[in-house]
């Protein structure tokens, strides 16, 4: 079963994202990522195998950050790749981490792609961010107000 981390603090969150992950690995898992909002802009790693191996690539990439998400995936739509592991991105805008499945996924795809949403994994999970950042375009900005998730999911 996937896990899920989020962070927001005044010091460095990358840590406390890690060991977030590092907790949930007992829940099972095939990959590992995170996204940080640094300096106005999203950066991601993602691993398949191990919490540890991702962990070393985010030290690697020196990353620091105030805000954060994590997530270890248990693959169910799509292979066990790197480009499948969440953190999901659309245009460099909005990440987003998932789990479960997203039924009407293929239909979702579909008509993201007639809205000309280019797709770079095989996940159900990427319709959603494509479809929030659909949202967000169309004056949706506020999710907590003005946007429910039972209004894009139809
Ligand atoms: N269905 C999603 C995927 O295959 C999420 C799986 C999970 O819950 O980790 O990427």
């Amino acid at each position: 079963m996937c896990g899920i981390v989020g962070a927001i603090a005044d010091r460095d969150v990358v840590p406390v994202l890690i060991e977030g992950l590092k907790r949930l690995e007992y829940r099972g898992y095939d990959s590992s990522g995170i996204a940080i909002f640094e300096s106005e802009r999203l950066r991601r790693i993602r691993r398949t195998g191990r919490v540890s191996e991702m962990a070393a690539a985010a030290a690697e990439e020196d990353l620091h950050a105030s805000l954060g998400i994590g997530h270890t995936r248990w693959a169910t739509h799509g292979g066990v790749t790197e480009a499948n592991a969440h953190p999901h991105i659309s245009h460099d805008e909005l990440a987003l981490v998932h789990n479960g499945i997203i039924e009407n996924h293929e239909a979702q795809r579909e008509r993201l792609r007639l809205l000309g949403y280019v797709f770079e994994s095989q996940t159900d999970t990427e319709v959603i961010a494509h479809l929030i950042h659909y949202h967000m375009h169309q004056g949706c900005d506020d999710f907590g107000i003005g946007l429910r998730f039972e209004d894009i999911a139809q």
